[in-house]
């Protein structure tokens, strides 16, 4: 794994996955660009968490909610009274952070000064003006996370599929939180993606399906390449529990900077579906709601056996698209050092995640037999459906291995002219982590690379 966050940063901006944002101005905090091998990094790891959430189950369904919603969703789920983080000002260098860590000892981060303020609350949404006029009703904010979506949508989603308990609604997409102190490049940003389920089961049954989804969602991490000496559970009490939460196990991994949290999984009970519901009154909610005075909606289901509506209990996993990146990148980058002697760097990702996931490089420029073939061949596994098939014609197969290495493309497919004297004549294979070759006819490529990929 990658032991310093600058080697990786440097990867990333070297082979094109992870840019700073607006970087031709000077930067922006907290907001980072994603290049053409990040933006494929990103959408195979978000195919895995639907592939394995949606498809692979048969209870839960998908969504994908507007960013900006009425500013009475963040009024009813909390988010405008408590969403919050503790901030401390420094008289001394004049910078502000984020002091939750600062519960003993009230130093200053950056120039370790003790003239702080005292830490008082900073809201972390981003507000913003809907409309062509502004005034003092116009306002709502973009959403700190995708949650409050399904939320709202809890009724439109269970009539469209009559779904009964238990069940889910998963969605992934973009959130906003105006962090005080970005950093750890995409560790903390003001710009992320979520990939959140929200698991609706009875009251009861919550701590069952709750221990469920930790270990589920370990399992997965573990699948996309994670090691279990890297991943660590924390159990999250006291002050550090969010108010709506009966308990919340946090997934933490061993980034750069240290064990962090990279998934939540939380049990918020019937706190949400109870805030936004219509006639609280009805239920016998466990949690304490504010009075919704705007919901058009009744939130719950009809349990059969009771016969009475019931507002069901919710257990979330939520985990950062961004920080998931990081930490398979983090575990991927590999320096090895070989027989003669030189190093090379090898990013060593499951090939589900991989950028590219087979290149092919004809062994000569400019022999067009060879060129034919091998944009041939491209074209044939490119129809396989398996990502992204690269046909690279540079005429240096050395550097394209190492190039490829580097970026974690798990097989290399040379061209040469062995390949085109014969029809059942071979093509080279070779292996990014063995470094082995092996020849197989061309004709047999498509089904070798299916057989690779997809056991
Ligand atoms: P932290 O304590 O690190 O600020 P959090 O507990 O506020 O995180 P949640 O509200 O539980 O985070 O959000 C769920 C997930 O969303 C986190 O586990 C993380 O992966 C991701 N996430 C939250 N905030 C950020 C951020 N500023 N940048 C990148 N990812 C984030």
């Amino acid at each position: 794994p990658a032991k310093t966050m600058d080697e990786l940063v440097s990867l990333c901006k070297r082979r094109g996955f992870i840019f700073q944002g607006s970087e031709i101005y000077g930067g922006m905090q907290g907001a980072y660009d994603y290049g053409p091998l990040g933006t494929e990094l990103k959408n195979n790891l978000k195919n895995a968490w639907w592939r394995a959430m949606v498809y692979e189950r048969d209870d839960v369904e998908g969504l994908d909610a507007a960013i900006i919603q009425n500013k009475h969703v963040y009024k009813y789920s909390g988010h405008e009274d408590t969403f919050t983080d503790p901030m401390v000002d420094c008289h001394e260098c004049k910078s502000r952070m984020r002091a939750d860590h600062m519960k003993d000892i009230k130093k200053c981060d950056n120039c370790g000064s003790d003239n702080v303020t005292e830490p008082r609350d900073f809201n972390l949404m981003f507000k913003t003006n809907v409309g062509p006029m502004v005034n003092e009703d116009s306002y709502t904010y973009l959403r700190p996370e995708t949650a409050q979506g399904i939320f709202t949508n809890f009724k439109n989603v269970v009539d469209s599929t009559s779904r009964a308990l238990p069940f889910g609604i998963a969605q992934i997409g973009k959130s906003f939180r105006n962090e005080i102190t970005p950093r750890n490049f995409i560790f903390r940003v003001r710009e992320f993606e979520q990939m959140e389920l929200e698991f609706f089961c009875k009251p009861g049954e919550d701590e069952k399906w709750h221990d469920f989804w930790v270990e589920t969602r370990k399992q997965w991490w573990l699948d996309q390449g994670l090691t279990e000496e890297n991943i660590q559970f924390e159990y999250v009490t006291g002050d550090d529990l969010a108010h709506y939460s009966k308990s919340t196990v946090d997934i933490l991994y061993k980034f750069p900077h240290g064990f962090e949290e990279l998934e939540g999984v939380a049990n918020r009970t019937d706190y949400d579906l109870g805030s936004h519901t219509k006639a609280q009154e009805e239920f016998d909610l466990s949690a304490k709601v504010k009075k919704n005075e705007h919901s058009t909606a009744k939130l719950a289901v009809r349990d059969l056996e009771a016969n009475k509506w019931e507002v069901p209990f919710c257990i979330e996993p939520s985990a950062g698209l961004d920080r998931g990146m990081l930490a398979i990148m983090t575990e991927a980058y590999t320096e090895e050092e070989l027989e003669n002697g030189s190093t090379r760097t090898v990013l060593k990702f499951k090939p589900h995640l991989a950028p590219i996931k087979v290149a092919i490089l004809p062994l000569k420029k400019n022999k067009p037999e060879i060129v034919a073939l091998a944009k041939e061949l491209k074209n044939k596994l490119q129809k396989l459906g398996l990502g992204r098939i690269l046909y690279e014609n540079t005429g240096n197969v050395g550097k394209g291995y190492r190039r490829h290495d580097e970026v974690g493309t798990p097989l290399c497919v040379t061209v040469d002219f062995d390949s085109i004297e014969k029809d059942d004549a071979p093509v080279t294979v070779r292996d990014r982590d063995t470094m082995e070759q092996v020849a197989i006819p061309a004709a047999e490529l498509p089904a070798y690379i299916i057989n690779y990929f997809v056991n």
